[in-house]
């Protein structure tokens, strides 16, 4: 397993369409790698959730750090999606505040679909379909789109209170409770 640099914006890899993988490499040592790569990198930069693109890979896989656990808990493994897809989703939109690995030190206001349903692979092959709601749904929407080259600035509608951490800390964070 290796730590992977991860892309940060202005980096072209972000704004590719990343490629499906092929049937041949699904349960393939090289897909289980990639997301062995892919979680101890998200955890060294204590992320909840990271794309291929983002360590300069441009296939269709993505992890979660399982919401429903924190991220930082080294017991818990993420869930890999493999080709994911959202193939349904409710009309109702949240908004609330996101962070990215590629554009670190940033906090921004997006909105996504309230609840969401999911289609994927896992890395062995296994069809995966389940519904999402919340800070779960919230965080695959993010990740798919780095999957068609979509940063989460595309998605804001408001650049007001776009802020660096910092600010975001003094004057926004508390507010959300
Ligand atoms: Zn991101």
């Amino acid at each position: 397993m290796a730590i992977l640099k991860v892309a940060r914006m202005g980096h072209p890899v972000l704004r590719h369409t990343a490629k499906p993988v092929p049937d041949s490499a699904i349960g393939s040592k090289n897909l289980k790698d990639l997301v062995d790569d892919l979680v101890v990198t998200m955890r060294e930069y204590a992320g909840i959730g990271l794309a291929a693109p983002q360590v300069h890979i441009p296939s269709r896989v993505v992890i979660v750090a399982q919401p429903w656990t924190e991220a930082s808990d080294e017991e818990t493994v993420p869930t890999a999606l493999i080709n994911p897809e959202i193939v349904d989703h409710s009309n109702g939109v949240e908004v609330a505040w996101e962070g990215c690995l590629s554009i670190p030190g940033i906090r921004g206001e997006v909105g996504r679909w309230d609840q969401i349903r999911v289609r994927a692979v896992s890395p062995e092959g296994e069809t995966l379909e389940f519904d999402a709601d919340g800070f779960p749904a919230r965080v695959i929407q993010h990740e798919a789109d780095h999957l068609d080259g979509i940063l989460f600035l595309d998605r804001m509608e408001n650049l007001e209170r776009l802020s660096f951490l910092e600010e975001y800390s003094r004057y926004w964070q508390d507010e959300e409770e």
